[in-house]
């Protein structure tokens, strides 16, 4: 084993393909052939498909979250492929200290002719002693057969004790045995709820759950000030020092779909779900706020008086893109769990036509609030059956279709039009003010092809 910053390796990011449940890859049923949906999450029936699928790991948080939690160091225990995915995604150079690396399992390691984890120590003890600035170390474990047989977790904690408190150590899983690339911040996110100290009782707090930009954060903070919710506390915070408390005072509101784990590991602390829409587009931002609203108990009339002002200009920044986009047929494939809310948001304020919305993993208790403002009747897919759904995106032809890197220029190379689905978890999209730019990552394309048409 050895550590490593991520190198200039030319090496492309490596893509996962995989089969669920060791099955042929060729399983897919209709559970629903009317595919209905719409009107109540109880009527939504997707098509589940158990096949090949493509997407990134978990890794991929490590670009996000190794930005939002500022005194953090992300150290992956893997092979030189996780290396080179870290690398190609985050586009940092090894000399510009990044606040991750790979510790990479060698052949030696494999041969078992080491002790792995008195190669994790030696590889630990010399990077903190490095880079002092380390408040919190996260090991994260990949999907080679031998760090799964490492137990990071005691190893952390191991680690830790030497650390005398100095530094925080914890451990969470990014492998690509996972089902989306968004759950690796759900993962690491579920690691850091045991940490959070506890909220005082009689005390009560709001806690926002999901990374989001600084800027819509604050945005989101001045709002709540505004309807006199205080205190509003986000996980995660922009230093793993400063964690939020939690406890039986505690409403959690998640800004993201894919905190899952998270919200049920928060629960388990004593604290209460708000069931809300997720803060995408202006019907969906004014959802979630009035559900926090309402669980504080904020008159309903000092939330329409607050948002006004915000919703209007958001209304304002959309038209020109809903003129844009109105009457377009779009496809979802599974890739980051956001494609609800964001077809929720396509169909029902931007007009677009959904043809195909395609997650993951359907995760009911976070998408109780967004299900039901789905149009009747849309094809909802859950998993992936890979050759299967590409042949249905030929069938189609839609507009555009928004999907994984992978699958991106092939399907371009077929003439049809693609969005990255990883852009829209790296970019600033929540709230009223991100609204126009919201719509526009999903304008630029149709824009581009067009253009390229003449
Ligand atoms: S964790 Fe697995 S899927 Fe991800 S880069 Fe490493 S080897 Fe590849």
């Amino acid at each position: 084993m050895s550590g490593t910053g991520t190198s200039g390796d030319d090496a492309a990011p490596m893509l996962r393909q995989c089969r669920d449940e060791g099955q042929d890859g060729r399983v897919s049923v209709w559970q629903d052939a009317g595919g209905a949906t719409g009107g109540g999450d109880a009527l939504v029936r997707p098509l589940r498909e158990r096949g090949q699928r493509q997407a990134f790991c978990g890794l991929a948080g490590i670009v996000w979250l190794h930005r939002k939690l500022q005194d953090s160091f992300f150290l992956v225990v893997g092979s030189r492929t996780c290396a080179h995915l870290l690398q190609s995604a985050a586009g940092v150079m090894i000399f510009a200290e990044p606040r991750f690396a790979t510790a990479i399992l060698q052949d030696r390691d494999l041969a078992g002719l080491a002790d792995c984890n008195d190669e994790l120590d030696r590889v630990v003890t010399g990077l903190l002693a490095r880079r002092p600035d380390i408040g919190t170390l996260f090991l994260v474990a990949s999907c080679p057969s031998e760090v799964i047989k490492l137990d990071l977790e005691t190893a952390a904690a191991r680690l830790a004790e030497h650390q005398q408190g100095r530094v925080r150590i914890l451990a969470y899983s990014g492998s690509g045995l996972d089902t989306s690339f968004t759950q690796g911040e759900d993962t690491c996110l579920t690691a850091l709820v045991p940490e959070m100290p506890v909220l005082p009782a009689g005390a009560r707090s709001l806690l926002v759950v999901g990374s989001l930009a600084d800027v819509v954060e604050d945005q989101f903070s001045r709002l709540f000030a505004a309807l006199d919710i205080e205190p509003v506390h986000f996980l995660p915070p922009r230093r793993a020092a400063e964690l939020p408390p939690v406890g039986v005072g505690t409403l959690v509101l998640a800004a993201q779909p894919f905190v899952g784990a998270t919200v049920a590991a928060l629960a388990e602390r004593g604290a209460t779900p708000i069931v809300a829409p997720y803060p995408l587009g202006i019907e969906g931002t004014r959802g979630w706020i009035d559900a926090a609203a309402a669980a504080w108990q904020v008159p309903a009339a000092r939330v329409a008086e607050v948002t006004a002002a915000p919703m209007a200009r958001a209304d304002r920044g959309l038209a020109r893109y809903r003129e844009r986009l109105a009457g377009q047929r779009i496809s979802f494939l599974p890739d980051s769990q956001l494609e609800i809310p964001l077809a929720r948001f396509l169909a029902r304020e931007c007009g677009m036509e959904l043809v195909e919305v395609g997650v993951p993993y359907l995760d009911r208790r976070m998408l109780g609030a967004e299900l039901p403002l789905l149009p009747a009747g849309v094809r909802l897919t859950e998993g992936q059956d890979l050759e299967r759904q590409l042949d249905r995106v030929r069938t189609d032809r839609p507009d555009l279709t928004v999907c994984g890197l992978g699958l991106a220029n092939p399907l371009e190379a077929e003439g049809l039009s693609t969005k990255w689905s990883i852009e829209l978890v790296f970019t600033p999209i929540q709230g009223f003010d991100q609204v126009a730019d919201l719509a526009e990552l999903f304008a630029r394309p149709l824009d581009r092809r067009q253009r390229l048409a003449f």
